[in-house]
């Protein structure tokens, strides 16, 4: 069954990953074909939310508006291919500090459920790493694991039992061609 609301991580999903954090638009790269697949779901009637740590606030590296301006370089990016988000959450606890939003504990998810009301049953999370995995786990979602990003190497390092059953795409378009097919 179609889901009723996708929660998307943002980096290695949506775009680019970097080890030194994304800290202005400049810097945001978009994947290949990301946008098309967050057209598609949006074309499909299918709400899309993005759950994403973002701990370079904690970190002092940028602060909120510059994640502000990041994220409408993003949705202008996701637009061009009549994609949109229906809303983002974001996590700005530094992880020595990390509090029940921050991945892998799963307030982020449950706070997009209740904006949605929607039900662990009717969403499917997508993101690039265990943490993302183990959010989804907690929060009682399916899981879908894509080998852009950290993907691969989050697949080669072999997933703990306790996330399974989790399903692995190569990218993001990949997956939701599946999920549209259902
Ligand atoms: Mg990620």
């Amino acid at each position: 069954m179609r889901p009723k609301l996708v929660l998307l991580d943002r980096d290695g999903v949506l775009n680019e990953d970097r080890d030194d954090f994304i800290k202005n638009p400049g810097e945001l790269i978009m994947l290949p074909d990301s946008a098309a697949a967050v057209g598609k779901l949006t074309a499909a009637g299918i709400k899309t939310a993005i759950v994403t740590n973002q701990s370079g606030i904690g970190r002092g590296l940028f602060d909120e508006a510059m994640l502000t301006r990041i994220h409408e370089q993003l949705r202008n990016e996701t637009a061009r291919f009549g994609g949109h988000y229906d809303a983002i959450f974001f996590c700005p606890d530094p992880p020595w500090a990390a509090g029940p939003n921050r991945k892998p504990e799963p307030g982020m998810l449950r706070q997009a459920m209740s904006r949605f009301r929607a039900t662990p049953g009717e969403c499917v999370l997508i993101g690039d790493s265990l943490r993302d995995l183990q959010a989804a786990q907690k929060a009682g979602c399916r899981r879908i694991l894509v080998r852009t990003g950290n993907g691969a190497k989050t697949q080669a390092q072999g997933l703990p039992p306790e996330v399974l059953p989790v399903s692995v795409y190569n990218d993001l378009g990949a997956a939701v061609d599946t999920l549209l097919g259902e």
